[in-house]
């Protein structure tokens, strides 16, 4: 079994920031992520509210702190982990080709996007149902597009795809956008897109690929067919918090609880970013999580050797 000091599961900027500490401390420190570096940062097409930065690519954002977190040593390495146990003080972590452990574990798992459950989601994945703009927009160059979701993600993902579309509703559950005000303000003066209040998707309808909605008003109950080529869902996030085998306690939404220095309730593990529970989830949060939990992280191994 190959031994670390810290390993971290999920390279998102949570996990690449504490990635980059524990390696900074000189901490033999793994990162282990199942796609590409950068977690949800990689698919967003610009960040604008990364201190430094006032505009910047999610990808080169992703390329740069991956790299910083190398340079100083930590290894970043592409599997699939499929559980986390403790064996006396050890933390062991599985993963598909691979077993490794450490006395520290650090979950940055981030979360998926939440589905909405409706006939015709799963049928016509990928065929006009999307998760991700940047990965899919292009593909709809000026079709008709809906955008579920009325927060910080749906109304910046709307904003991005008129580029592509002719169009772009966005539907949502309420009369009243979740997202800030300063995302909100340039959807409104955004010609492209028109808003379909009060209303949810009970039915995503086509024969080989995406060709209308049909929504239902919640205030009227009615419903209508809405012609669109695709659908991009952001109604929000599920967290990936079951790895750990036994034990941890969560919140009633299932996001790992941890104390200020991000320490979960089982000793060794600790739990950053997204997959955390906290009132806000933004990119500049998992860094400062990340900073944290290595720095929590590295006193804990200096005690344990005491
Ligand atoms: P979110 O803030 O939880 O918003 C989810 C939206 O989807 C809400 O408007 C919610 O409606 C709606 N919704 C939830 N379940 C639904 C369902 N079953 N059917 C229809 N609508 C449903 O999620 P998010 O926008 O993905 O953002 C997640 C986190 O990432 C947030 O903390 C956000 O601030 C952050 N983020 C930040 C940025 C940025 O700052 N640039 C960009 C993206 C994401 P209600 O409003 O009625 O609850």
């Amino acid at each position: 079994m190959k031994e670390y000091d810290i390993i971290i599961v999920g390279g998102g900027p949570g996990g690449l920031t504490a990635g980059m500490y524990g390696a900074r401390s000189a901490l033999k420190t793994l990162i282990i992520e199942r796609y590409l570096p950068g977690g949800q940062v990689a698919n967003t097409e610009l960040i604008e509210d990364y201190p430094g930065f006032e505009s910047i690519s999610g990808a080169e954002l992703a390329t740069r702190m991956s790299e910083h977190a190398k340079k100083f040593g930590a290894e970043i390495i592409s599997e699939d982990v499929s559980e986390v146990y403790c064996e006396k003080n050890d933390r062991i972590v599985v993963t598909d080709e691979e077993k490794y452990k450490a006395p520290v574990v650090i979950i940055a798992t981030g979360g998926q996007p939440r589905k909405l459950g409706v006939p015709g989601e799963e049928e016509f994945a990928g065929r006009g149902v999307s998760y991700c703009a940047i990965c899919d927009g292009a593909f709809f160059k000026d079709q008709k597009i809906a955008v579920v979701g009325g927060g910080d993600a749906a109304v910046e993902e709307a904003n991005f795809l008129t580029k592509y579309g002719s169009k772009v509703y966005i539907i949502h559950r309420r009369d009243e956008l979740r997202a800030q005000k300063i995302i909100q303000e340039r959807a409104f003066k955004n010609e492209k897109i028109e808003f379909v209040w009060d209303s949810v998707v009970e039915k995503v309808n086509g024969k080989q690929k995406v060709e209308s909605l049909t929504l239902k008003n919640k205030k009227t109950a009615e419903a209508n067919q809405l012609q669109v080529g695709a659908v991009f869902v952001f109604i929000g996030f599920v967290p990936n918090s079951k790895l750990v085998r036994e034990g941890l306690n969560l919140d009633p939404n299932g996001y790992i609880l941890t104390n200020d220095r991000m320490e979960t309730n089982i000793p060794g593990i600790y739990a950053v970013g997204d997959v955390r529970a906290q009132l806000c989830r933004q990119v500049t949060n998992a860094v400062g999580d990340g900073t944290t939990a290595a720095v929590a992280a590295d006193k804990y191994i200096e005690s344990l050797r005491e």
